[in-house]
């Protein structure tokens, strides 16, 4: 390890989106801050989402701050000064029964409450959005006011414009540990060296709990893998992000398509899924016919994998600059198969690259933003649970907020970590 000394007001751990809009925000109201990515800005989940912005569907205790979201995305994409693919062009979720239509209505009275402009859509108007007569649908969930942006371009343009706002973005610099003194956070250990700071925050993704755990702190997260693909460009069905149960698909930028199936996820049984799987039942339970559940390596990695080391060699942050898993081919398969009967325009796109990503959950799957009990001066954004790109700016706003000491804009109650210990981790629908 170098020796080299440095210091900051704030250290934000971590170059996903939830670390750079927490590094830029910070960074804009003059405060120093310096972010270390262990690998490269946005090579975790933050780049290879699928680009939804939403407000429709969530957890209505993230409504306030995915509002804001909203509000912070339009401005950003003016700031940067880049096409980031950045587009209120809706969202809709089709149905293919009466019932499944009962289930997306449900989401309406929620959307009344913070008067959004979701509605349903009828039978004719899904079918005009999808440039169809063929009634395959019985209507749709739809806001109009729902946004995309371009992941791969999103984050490393806001990373750039935190840069030109002083903030200090170092890659390949994993954070090893925090540097307690007095019980309080003094500084990050970093594999370059120490940096001193007066506060620290962990936006550390699928490896946050990881993180806490050298300090002994608990956190139930989990990880789920998830596969995407995007394809040759193909006819415009509609600029609108279309999710039907079977396949899922956004157009991109450069005339292709972005297409998945919403919870086709692989889940890997680990000593950490033990540990929390009384938390996590619910979860699983629902999820059970959908996900793929395997016993295999991941458990023995996790279980050789200390959850506590040195800080003077290299940590399992190093030793995995940049988590890219195995992607699940027979799901994309059966996507575009599927797809192809569902938007028959979509019958002559190929697929031209495929990728996975690990999803962080958390057990009522809403982040875990604020304080952690026992280390003070340590801040935590994380646990974003599938749907953290479109929220990612408002928790990065919020974060800013807390580390400066303000009042955040949004009631932060809901996302505190305590509520595990709390046992007040009921989930939404
Ligand atoms: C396939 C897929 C589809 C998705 N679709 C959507 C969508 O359409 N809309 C949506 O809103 N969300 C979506 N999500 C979820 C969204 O991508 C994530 O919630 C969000 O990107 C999480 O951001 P983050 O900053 O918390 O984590 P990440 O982007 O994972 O970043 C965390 C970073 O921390 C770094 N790090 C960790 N530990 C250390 C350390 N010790 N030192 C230094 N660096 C460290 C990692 O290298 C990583 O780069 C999807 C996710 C996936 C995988």
């Amino acid at each position: 390890m170098s020796a080299r000394s440095d210091a900051s007001e704030v250290v934000v751990i971590g170059g996903g989106i939830a670390g750079v809009a927490t590094a830029y925000y910070l960074a804009r109201a003059g405060v120093p801050v310096v972010l270390c990515e262990k690998g490269r800005v946005a090579g975790e989940q933050s780049s290879r989402n699928w680009g939804w912005i939403r407000k429709q569907g969530r957890d209505p205790r993230e409504l306030p701050a995915i509002i804001l979201a909203l509000r912070l995305w339009e401005e950003l994409a003016e700031a940067v000064d880049e096409d980031i693919g950045w587009r209120r062009s809706g969202i809709a979720y089709l149905a293919e029964s009466e019932a499944e239509l009962a289930r997306h209505a449900a989401w309406l009275p929620h959307a009344q409450a913070h008067q959004l402009d979701t509605r349903l859509l009828s039978l004719a108007e899904t079918d005009a959005l999808l440039g169809q007569e063929a009634r395959r649908f019985k209507g749709a969930l739809f806001t109009a006011s729902d946004a995309r942006a371009e992941p791969g371009l999103a984050v490393p343009a806001l990373a750039r414009a935190a840069t030109a706002q002083g903030a200090d973005i170092r890659e390949r610099c994993a954070v090893r540990a925090l540097d307690l003194q007095a019980g309080r956070v003094a500084g990050v250990i970093t594999e370059h060296g120490r940096i001193v700071c007066r506060a620290a925050v962990l936006a550390g993704g699928a490896w946050s709990a990881l993180f806490l755990r050298h300090h002994r702190v608990e956190l139930p997260q989990l990880k789920v893998k998830a596969s995407v693909q995007r394809t040759t460009p193909g006819p415009l069905i509609t600029e609108t992000a279309v999710g039907a149960s079977r396949a899922a698909f956004r157009r991109r930028q450069d005339g292709g398509y972005t297409l998945a199936r919403s919870g086709a996820v692989t889940f890997d049984i680990t000593p950490a899924a033990l540990r929390h799987f009384r938390a996590f039942l619910p979860a699983l339970r629902e999820k059970w016919g959908e996900m793929k559940l395997r016993i295999g390596r991941p458990f023995v990695d996790e279980l050789t994998t200390a959850a506590s080391w040195a800080v003077d060699r290299p940590t399992p942050f190093e030793r995995t600059r940049v988590l890219d898993p195995a992607l699940d081919h027979a799901v994309l398969d059966q996507v575009i198969r599927d797809a192809a009967v569902l938007f028959p325009q979509l019958q002559g796109v190929r697929p031209v690259k495929r990728w996975a990503g690990m999803i962080d959950v958390t057990p009522d799957e809403i982040p875990v933003l604020g304080t952690v009990d026992g280390l003070p001066g340590l801040l935590i954004a994380t646990g974003f649970s599938g749907h953290g790109f479109g929220i990612g700016p408002a928790a990065g706003y919020l974060t800013a907020q807390l580390a400066m000491g303000k009042t955040p804009l949004v009631d932060l109650h809901p996302f505190r970590f305590t509520r595990f210990r709390e046992g007040d981790v009921t989930r939404f629908g």
